[in-house]
Protein backbone atom coordinates (compact mmCIF):
# COMPACT_ATOMS: atom_id res chain seq x y z
CA UNK A 1 0.00 0.00 0.00
CA UNK A 2 0.95 3.47 -0.63
CA UNK A 3 -0.30 6.78 -0.05
CA UNK A 4 -0.85 9.55 -2.57
CA UNK A 5 0.51 12.05 -1.00
CA UNK A 6 4.17 10.38 -0.61
CA UNK A 7 4.33 10.02 -4.17
CA UNK A 8 6.89 12.57 -5.28
CA UNK A 9 5.72 12.09 -9.30
CA UNK A 10 2.32 12.72 -7.96
CA UNK A 11 -0.15 14.83 -10.76
CA UNK A 12 -4.06 14.26 -10.02
CA UNK A 13 -5.99 15.98 -12.71
CA UNK A 14 -8.90 16.47 -15.30
CA UNK A 15 -8.04 18.28 -18.61
CA UNK A 16 -10.53 16.13 -20.35
CA UNK A 17 -12.40 12.74 -20.77
CA UNK A 18 -10.16 11.55 -22.27
CA UNK A 19 -7.39 13.02 -20.29
CA UNK A 20 -8.15 12.62 -16.30
CA UNK A 21 -6.83 10.29 -13.70
CA UNK A 22 -8.90 7.17 -12.71
CA UNK A 23 -7.59 4.58 -10.09
CA UNK A 24 -8.93 1.30 -9.43
CA UNK A 25 -12.03 1.97 -8.30
CA UNK A 26 -12.92 4.22 -11.22
CA UNK A 27 -11.95 0.88 -13.42
CA UNK A 28 -14.44 -1.50 -12.23
CA UNK A 29 -17.11 1.12 -11.97
CA UNK A 30 -17.20 2.35 -15.86
CA UNK A 31 -14.94 -0.49 -16.89
CA UNK A 32 -11.92 1.55 -18.15
CA UNK A 33 -8.37 1.43 -17.32
CA UNK A 34 -6.54 2.92 -14.31
CA UNK A 35 -3.41 5.27 -14.66
CA UNK A 36 -2.67 6.15 -11.12
CA UNK A 37 -1.68 3.77 -8.51
CA UNK A 38 -3.99 1.43 -6.07
CA UNK A 39 -7.16 4.03 -4.67
CA UNK A 40 -5.02 7.59 -4.96
CA UNK A 41 -8.11 9.60 -6.41
CA UNK A 42 -10.66 7.85 -4.34
CA UNK A 43 -8.45 8.59 -0.94
CA UNK A 44 -7.84 11.92 -2.42
CA UNK A 45 -11.73 12.66 -2.54
CA UNK A 46 -12.22 11.33 1.00
CA UNK A 47 -9.81 13.42 2.04
CA UNK A 48 -11.74 16.55 0.14
CA UNK A 49 -14.98 15.39 1.94
CA UNK A 50 -13.13 15.04 5.25
CA UNK A 51 -12.26 18.64 4.80
CA UNK A 52 -15.49 19.76 3.82
CA UNK A 53 -14.58 20.62 -0.17
CA UNK A 54 -16.91 17.93 -1.41
CA UNK A 55 -20.34 16.76 -0.25
CA UNK A 56 -20.44 13.20 0.62
CA UNK A 57 -22.22 11.17 -1.59
CA UNK A 58 -21.13 7.94 -3.20
CA UNK A 59 -20.72 9.72 -6.71
CA UNK A 60 -18.13 12.00 -4.75
CA UNK A 61 -15.48 9.19 -3.98
CA UNK A 62 -15.39 6.71 -6.96
CA UNK A 63 -12.19 7.20 -7.76
CA UNK A 64 -12.84 9.28 -10.98
CA UNK A 65 -10.58 12.56 -10.61
CA UNK A 66 -13.86 14.64 -12.87
CA UNK A 67 -14.72 18.37 -12.66
CA UNK A 68 -15.99 18.10 -9.50
CA UNK A 69 -13.14 17.04 -8.00
CA UNK A 70 -11.05 19.62 -10.22
CA UNK A 71 -12.91 22.18 -8.64
CA UNK A 72 -13.00 21.16 -5.18
CA UNK A 73 -8.87 20.94 -5.30
CA UNK A 74 -9.06 24.54 -6.80
CA UNK A 75 -11.39 26.05 -4.25
CA UNK A 76 -9.32 24.08 -1.32
CA UNK A 77 -5.73 25.44 -2.94
CA UNK A 78 -7.14 28.68 -3.24
CA UNK A 79 -8.46 28.88 0.44
CA UNK A 80 -4.74 27.21 1.56
CA UNK A 81 -3.06 30.72 0.30
CA UNK A 82 -5.43 32.52 2.87
CA UNK A 83 -5.00 32.82 6.61
CA UNK A 84 -8.58 31.59 7.59
CA UNK A 85 -8.43 28.02 9.07
CA UNK A 86 -11.43 26.34 11.15
CA UNK A 87 -11.46 23.90 13.89
CA UNK A 88 -14.20 21.27 13.67
CA UNK A 89 -15.46 23.29 17.23
CA UNK A 90 -16.03 26.25 14.54
CA UNK A 91 -13.06 28.12 16.23
CA UNK A 92 -10.91 30.47 13.86
CA UNK A 93 -7.11 29.84 13.72
CA UNK A 94 -5.43 32.86 11.51
CA UNK A 95 -2.38 31.44 9.94
CA UNK A 96 0.80 33.90 9.72
CA UNK A 97 2.25 34.46 6.29
CA UNK A 98 4.69 32.20 7.10
CA UNK A 99 2.65 29.59 7.29
CA UNK A 100 0.54 29.93 4.46
CA UNK A 101 0.87 27.07 1.51
CA UNK A 102 3.08 28.62 -1.36
CA UNK A 103 1.66 26.96 -4.36
CA UNK A 104 -0.87 28.27 -6.93
CA UNK A 105 -4.47 27.70 -7.90
CA UNK A 106 -4.52 24.57 -10.65
CA UNK A 107 -7.06 22.44 -9.83
CA UNK A 108 -4.56 19.44 -10.02
CA UNK A 109 -3.02 17.83 -7.46
CA UNK A 110 0.38 18.05 -6.69
CA UNK A 111 2.66 16.59 -4.05
CA UNK A 112 2.89 20.31 -2.41
CA UNK A 113 -0.72 20.29 -2.87
CA UNK A 114 -1.25 16.65 -1.54
CA UNK A 115 0.53 17.34 1.61
CA UNK A 116 -1.37 20.60 2.28
CA UNK A 117 -4.03 18.16 2.30
CA UNK A 118 -2.73 15.91 4.79
CA UNK A 119 -1.81 19.33 7.17
CA UNK A 120 -5.00 19.86 6.95
CA UNK A 121 -6.23 17.00 8.26
CA UNK A 122 -3.81 16.41 10.63
CA UNK A 123 -4.17 19.50 11.85
CA UNK A 124 -8.35 19.19 11.56
CA UNK A 125 -9.18 22.09 9.53
CA UNK A 126 -11.82 22.87 8.02
CA UNK A 127 -13.55 24.30 5.01
CA UNK A 128 -13.64 27.97 7.15
CA UNK A 129 -17.61 28.71 7.18
CA UNK A 130 -18.14 31.03 9.41
CA UNK A 131 -14.91 32.47 9.86
CA UNK A 132 -16.55 35.84 10.41
CA UNK A 133 -19.99 36.81 12.97
CA UNK A 134 -22.31 38.99 11.53
CA UNK A 135 -22.92 41.89 14.22
CA UNK A 136 -26.16 44.03 14.65
CA UNK A 137 -25.50 48.25 14.24
CA UNK A 138 -26.35 50.95 16.09
CA UNK A 139 -28.43 52.20 13.32
CA UNK A 140 -29.79 48.96 12.15
CA UNK A 141 -29.19 46.05 9.98
CA UNK A 142 -25.87 44.11 10.32
CA UNK A 143 -22.60 43.94 8.77
CA UNK A 144 -19.90 41.30 9.21
CA UNK A 145 -17.68 42.34 12.24
CA UNK A 146 -14.43 43.63 10.98
CA UNK A 147 -16.58 45.90 8.42
CA UNK A 148 -18.84 46.93 11.70
CA UNK A 149 -15.35 47.86 13.26
CA UNK A 150 -14.15 49.85 10.18
CA UNK A 151 -17.65 51.36 10.07
CA UNK A 152 -18.51 52.38 13.32
CA UNK A 153 -15.32 54.37 13.11
CA UNK A 154 -15.62 56.22 10.16
CA UNK A 155 -19.05 57.39 11.38
CA UNK A 156 -17.56 58.86 14.42
CA UNK A 157 -15.03 60.85 13.14
CA UNK A 158 -17.74 62.16 10.53
CA UNK A 159 -20.15 62.61 14.06
CA UNK A 160 -16.67 64.05 15.79
CA UNK A 161 -16.55 66.34 12.60
CA UNK A 162 -20.19 67.68 12.91
CA UNK A 163 -21.64 65.40 9.97
CA UNK A 164 -23.97 62.71 10.53
CA UNK A 165 -23.96 59.14 9.10
CA UNK A 166 -27.01 58.24 10.90
CA UNK A 167 -29.87 55.49 10.10
CA UNK A 168 -32.11 54.19 9.15
CA UNK A 169 -29.66 52.69 6.62
CA UNK A 170 -31.16 51.60 3.26
CA UNK A 171 -29.65 48.35 3.53
CA UNK A 172 -26.54 46.62 5.40
CA UNK A 173 -26.97 43.00 5.08
CA UNK A 174 -29.72 40.92 2.50
CA UNK A 175 -31.61 38.33 3.20
CA UNK A 176 -29.78 35.18 0.86
CA UNK A 177 -32.20 34.59 -1.34
CA UNK A 178 -31.32 35.47 -5.15
CA UNK A 179 -33.31 38.42 -6.57
CA UNK A 180 -34.18 40.06 -9.93
CA UNK A 181 -35.25 43.07 -8.78
CA UNK A 182 -33.85 45.43 -11.33
CA UNK A 183 -30.64 47.48 -10.07
CA UNK A 184 -29.73 44.83 -7.46
CA UNK A 185 -26.56 43.24 -8.29
CA UNK A 186 -27.11 38.55 -7.93
CA UNK A 187 -23.98 38.78 -5.97
CA UNK A 188 -24.26 41.81 -4.23
CA UNK A 189 -21.83 42.73 -1.42
CA UNK A 190 -25.43 43.86 1.01
CA UNK A 191 -25.25 39.49 0.79
CA UNK A 192 -21.90 39.22 2.06
CA UNK A 193 -22.51 41.86 5.13
CA UNK A 194 -19.71 44.32 3.65
CA UNK A 195 -21.99 46.86 2.35
CA UNK A 196 -24.24 49.79 3.26
CA UNK A 197 -26.59 52.45 2.29
CA UNK A 198 -26.72 55.39 4.08
CA UNK A 199 -29.72 57.31 4.64
CA UNK A 200 -31.10 58.99 1.66
CA UNK A 201 -33.28 61.14 3.49
CA UNK A 202 -30.58 63.67 4.20
CA UNK A 203 -30.48 63.99 0.32
CA UNK A 204 -30.56 67.90 -0.22
CA UNK A 205 -30.72 68.73 3.50
CA UNK A 206 -27.61 67.31 4.86
CA UNK A 207 -25.92 65.79 1.60
CA UNK A 208 -25.09 66.97 -1.39
CA UNK A 209 -23.17 65.02 -4.30
CA UNK A 210 -20.98 66.43 -6.49
CA UNK A 211 -20.88 64.41 -10.25
CA UNK A 212 -17.22 62.95 -10.65
CA UNK A 213 -16.53 61.48 -13.71
CA UNK A 214 -13.68 59.33 -14.04
CA UNK A 215 -12.68 58.24 -17.83
CA UNK A 216 -16.58 56.81 -18.51
CA UNK A 217 -17.53 55.95 -15.17
CA UNK A 218 -19.49 58.35 -12.88
CA UNK A 219 -18.80 58.71 -9.35
CA UNK A 220 -20.45 61.16 -6.92
CA UNK A 221 -18.07 63.04 -4.20
CA UNK A 222 -20.50 63.62 -1.62
CA UNK A 223 -20.37 66.56 1.06
CA UNK A 224 -22.27 66.71 4.03
CA UNK A 225 -23.63 70.50 5.68
CA UNK A 226 -21.98 70.38 9.59
CA UNK A 227 -23.97 71.07 12.66
CA UNK A 228 -22.57 74.03 13.36
CA UNK A 229 -22.50 76.54 10.60
CA UNK A 230 -20.79 79.32 12.54
CA UNK A 231 -17.32 78.47 11.28
CA UNK A 232 -16.14 76.08 14.16
CA UNK A 233 -16.59 72.81 11.61
CA UNK A 234 -16.25 71.81 8.12
CA UNK A 235 -14.86 74.19 5.34
CA UNK A 236 -16.95 76.69 3.77
CA UNK A 237 -18.39 76.80 0.44
CA UNK A 238 -19.80 79.81 -1.38
CA UNK A 239 -23.03 79.66 -3.50
CA UNK A 240 -21.95 78.27 -6.36
CA UNK A 241 -18.92 76.92 -5.93
CA UNK A 242 -19.68 74.00 -7.58
CA UNK A 243 -22.67 72.42 -8.76
CA UNK A 244 -24.43 69.19 -7.16
CA UNK A 245 -26.77 66.72 -8.66
CA UNK A 246 -30.54 67.52 -7.70
CA UNK A 247 -31.75 63.62 -8.40
CA UNK A 248 -35.33 64.20 -8.54
CA UNK A 249 -35.23 66.54 -11.12
CA UNK A 250 -31.69 65.41 -13.06
CA UNK A 251 -30.58 68.54 -13.37
CA UNK A 252 -27.63 70.35 -11.18
CA UNK A 253 -27.60 72.92 -9.05
CA UNK A 254 -25.48 75.50 -7.06
CA UNK A 255 -24.54 74.03 -3.74
CA UNK A 256 -25.77 76.12 -1.58
CA UNK A 257 -23.14 78.29 0.18
CA UNK A 258 -22.48 77.12 4.18
CA UNK A 259 -19.70 74.59 6.24
CA UNK A 260 -19.31 71.28 4.67
CA UNK A 261 -17.09 67.68 5.52
CA UNK A 262 -15.93 65.55 2.37
CA UNK A 263 -17.94 62.73 3.29
CA UNK A 264 -16.45 60.66 1.02
CA UNK A 265 -13.18 61.77 1.42
CA UNK A 266 -13.70 60.84 5.35
CA UNK A 267 -15.55 57.28 4.30
CA UNK A 268 -12.56 56.53 1.70
CA UNK A 269 -10.02 57.79 4.72
CA UNK A 270 -8.85 54.51 6.06
CA UNK A 271 -8.78 52.54 2.87
CA UNK A 272 -11.41 50.68 4.38
CA UNK A 273 -14.63 51.55 2.99
CA UNK A 274 -15.09 52.42 -1.06
CA UNK A 275 -18.09 54.21 -3.24
CA UNK A 276 -18.84 52.54 -6.42
CA UNK A 277 -19.71 53.88 -9.69
CA UNK A 278 -22.94 54.57 -11.07
CA UNK A 279 -24.31 51.78 -12.39
CA UNK A 280 -24.36 52.02 -16.27
CA UNK A 281 -28.01 53.15 -17.50
CA UNK A 282 -28.62 55.49 -14.57
CA UNK A 283 -28.78 58.62 -17.02
CA UNK A 284 -30.42 56.79 -19.58
CA UNK A 285 -33.22 58.48 -20.85
CA UNK A 286 -34.98 55.26 -22.23
CA UNK A 287 -35.13 54.43 -18.90
CA UNK A 288 -37.78 54.80 -16.03
CA UNK A 289 -36.98 57.74 -13.57
CA UNK A 290 -37.00 55.35 -10.47
CA UNK A 291 -34.77 52.81 -12.13
CA UNK A 292 -32.49 55.56 -13.07
CA UNK A 293 -31.80 56.78 -9.61
CA UNK A 294 -31.79 52.78 -8.59
CA UNK A 295 -28.52 52.88 -10.78
CA UNK A 296 -26.73 55.95 -9.06
CA UNK A 297 -25.97 54.29 -5.42
CA UNK A 298 -24.58 57.33 -4.42
CA UNK A 299 -25.57 56.06 -1.14
CA UNK A 300 -23.75 52.79 -1.65
CA UNK A 301 -20.65 51.80 0.40
CA UNK A 302 -18.75 48.81 1.23
CA UNK A 303 -16.14 47.50 2.71
CA UNK A 304 -12.88 46.62 0.31
CA UNK A 305 -10.48 45.05 2.69
CA UNK A 306 -10.01 41.53 1.21
CA UNK A 307 -12.48 40.73 -1.07
CA UNK A 308 -12.82 37.20 -1.89
CA UNK A 309 -12.66 35.78 -5.36
CA UNK A 310 -15.55 34.48 -5.50
CA UNK A 311 -19.30 35.12 -4.23
CA UNK A 312 -19.20 31.09 -2.20
CA UNK A 313 -15.99 32.10 -0.81
CA UNK A 314 -17.63 35.41 0.63
CA UNK A 315 -20.52 33.78 1.63
CA UNK A 316 -18.52 30.64 3.19
CA UNK A 317 -16.84 33.24 5.59
CA UNK A 318 -20.28 34.67 7.00
CA UNK A 319 -21.59 30.49 7.67
CA UNK A 320 -23.34 29.93 4.25
CA UNK A 321 -22.21 26.01 2.97
CA UNK A 322 -22.32 25.21 -0.24
CA UNK A 323 -25.27 23.20 -0.31
CA UNK A 324 -26.76 26.33 1.59
CA UNK A 325 -26.18 28.60 -0.97
CA UNK A 326 -27.32 26.28 -3.76
CA UNK A 327 -30.76 25.74 -1.95
CA UNK A 328 -30.96 29.59 -1.62
CA UNK A 329 -30.79 30.16 -5.75
CA UNK A 330 -27.04 30.01 -6.81
CA UNK A 331 -27.34 26.72 -8.19
CA UNK A 332 -24.56 26.40 -11.17
CA UNK A 333 -20.82 26.73 -10.24
CA UNK A 334 -21.01 29.77 -12.57
CA UNK A 335 -22.80 31.30 -9.92
CA UNK A 336 -21.03 30.11 -6.81
CA UNK A 337 -17.56 30.82 -8.72
CA UNK A 338 -18.96 34.56 -9.79
CA UNK A 339 -17.16 37.21 -8.38
CA UNK A 340 -18.99 39.18 -5.59
CA UNK A 341 -19.88 43.22 -6.52
ZN1 LIG B 1 -26.21 49.20 -1.75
Amino acid sequence: MSNYWEDASLNLHFTSKADCSLDANAATKYKVKANVPETYVTDLQKDLIALGYMEDKDGNKDGYFGGGTKRAVGRFQRHALRRFRMLSDKTRVDLPDADLWKGSETGSVDPSTAKEIRRWIDKKWTVPVGAYKLEPLDQGGKMREDAKKAWDAIVKAVTDAGGILEGPYGDTLRGLAKTSKSGTSSYSLHYCGRAVDINQGFYGKRYFAKKDVVGSDTFWNLYCKTDKQDGTQGTEFKKGDFKYFVFYNETESDIPKGYYLDLTGMIQASGEFSRIKAQSGWDDSAKEKSARYNKTEWWHFYYSKDVQKTFQDELELIGFDEKTIRAKGWATDAELDHAPG
